[in-house]
């Protein structure tokens, strides 16, 4: 059963009642943390990765939690990521910074590169650092949060394997290129996370796997033409947040994907566009990232700012509501509370995602310790 709120808010998540497994987080982190360890990945390096998948489930964004795992395992094992990558600083300045993240897992080079930017926001009052040579990062939202925790602005960008159709193009050419805006407030901080497709292409795969057919305007067929069968949309391409065309503003979500690409992968020194390969491979997919922190305090004294945003945020909560809707939320509302809510029951996993758990224990010889905590 879905946990509900004081407030009514309700645990966010994309499975279905009745169809997933409680599993403590904690134990599931380790779990993780061991099979990276059992095909060569260093220790602390592992426990990054860990907890970057373990945060998209706390946050109820399953499709980039543990469920990714096997993907990130085949990378490593066909060589496409690598295990102890030399990760080096390219270009540097009191503000900037480029890093090579020498084709390694994705969370790691991040991890660095937002702290990088966080130690040079403290310094300089801002902090941006470009990465090129990396792979799949995981969620935007868990480096947002890197900021957020130490009271600056954070941004983060990554174009990701080519998913998307640019407005009146048939072909994929961009990402569904994230991006994450994380602001303090007086109370959780305003996380914005978002691709920057109508859909992410999880929920077709899942649309797929159980036959089912997703809303029209989620994507096209090969000719362009818009259509709600997955498999079609999977020969076809998804379309940009704001839909089919110009009508509801799709070219606006087109332009935010470029953008995000302009900074990720052609700033950075990265892969761009349609050339953005796979971590499962055959070659080294070059993704790029671009992560930022800002000081509150080079524009006002920070409490002034948290108190003027959480006025801003009580402001658009308090907003009269479309009759029979009980809630308005802001952005990082919904993942927060389910955070809370799953650190007490577990996070949840699809019967799926358990089985592939279950055959990469037995393959590591990683015992499963995590299936003991389901409740
Ligand atoms: P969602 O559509 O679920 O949410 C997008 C944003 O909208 C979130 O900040 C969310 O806050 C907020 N939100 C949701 N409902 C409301 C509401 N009613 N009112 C106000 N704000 C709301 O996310 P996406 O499907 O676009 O992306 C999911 C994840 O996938 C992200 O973490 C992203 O970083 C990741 N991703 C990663 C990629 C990669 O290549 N590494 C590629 C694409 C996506 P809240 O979190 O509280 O729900």
């Amino acid at each position: 059963m879905r946990v509900l709120g004081e407030a009514g808010m309700k645990e966010k998540g994309e499975l279905v009642d009745g169809m997933y497994t409680r599993v403590n987080h904690e134990a599931l982190t380790q779990f993780v943390r061991k099979v990276l360890e059992k095909f060569g990945v260093p220790s602390e390096d592992a426990a990054i990765t860990a907890q970057v998948l373990v945060k998209a489930d706390l946050r109820g964004i399953e499709s980039h939690g543990a469920a990714r795992l096997k993907r990130y395992t085949d990378g490593l094992k066909n060589g496409v990521v690598k295990t102890n990558p030399n990760i080096a600083t390219i270009y540097e300045t009191p503000v900037t910074a480029v890093l090579d993240g020498d084709s390694g897992l994705g969370q790691v080079v991040s991890h660095k590169a937002m702290n990088m930017a966080i130690t040079k926001a403290k310094q300089n009052h801002i902090g941006l650092v470009a990465v090129r040579n990396s792979n799949h990062f995981g969620i935007a939202g868990f480096y947002g949060l890197m900021a957020l925790r130490q009271n600056l602005i954070g941004l983060v960008m990554t174009n990701s394997e080519p998913l998307v159709a640019p407005t009146f193009a048939k072909q994929k050419l961009l990402g569904t290129n994230p991006i994450c805006v994380a602001v303090p407030t007086g109370g959780e901080g305003f996380v914005l996370d978002m691709a920057t497709s109508v859909a992410p292409i999880g929920k077709i795969e899942v649309a797929r796997r159980i036959g089912k057919k997703v809303p029209l305007g989620w994507g096209i067929d090969a000719d362009g033409r818009i259509t709600d069968d997955p498999e079609e949309i999977s020969e076809g391409a998804l379309i940009p947040l704001g839909g089919f065309g110009e009508t509801l503003g799709g070219h606006k979500g087109y332009g935010l994907g470029v953008v995000v690409d302009v900074f990720s992968g052609v700033l950075s020194g990265a892969s761009w566009g349609g050339n953005v390969g796979k971590t499962q491979g055959p070659v080294a997919p070059n993704v790029g990232h671009f992560f930022g922190a800002m000081r509150v305090e080079a524009f006002m004294p920070l409490e002034d700012f948290k108190a003027r945003m959480s006025k801003f945020v009580r402001s658009l909560k308090d907003a009269d509501k479309v009759t029979g809707l009980e809630e308005i939320y802001v952005a990082g509302e919904k993942s927060t509370y389910t955070e809370q809510v799953r650190r007490k029951v577990g996070v949840a996993l699809d019967a799926k995602t358990v089985d592939m758990l279950t055959q990469l224990g037995l393959e590591t010889g990683v015992e499963l310790s995590f299936r003991k905590n389901v409740s």
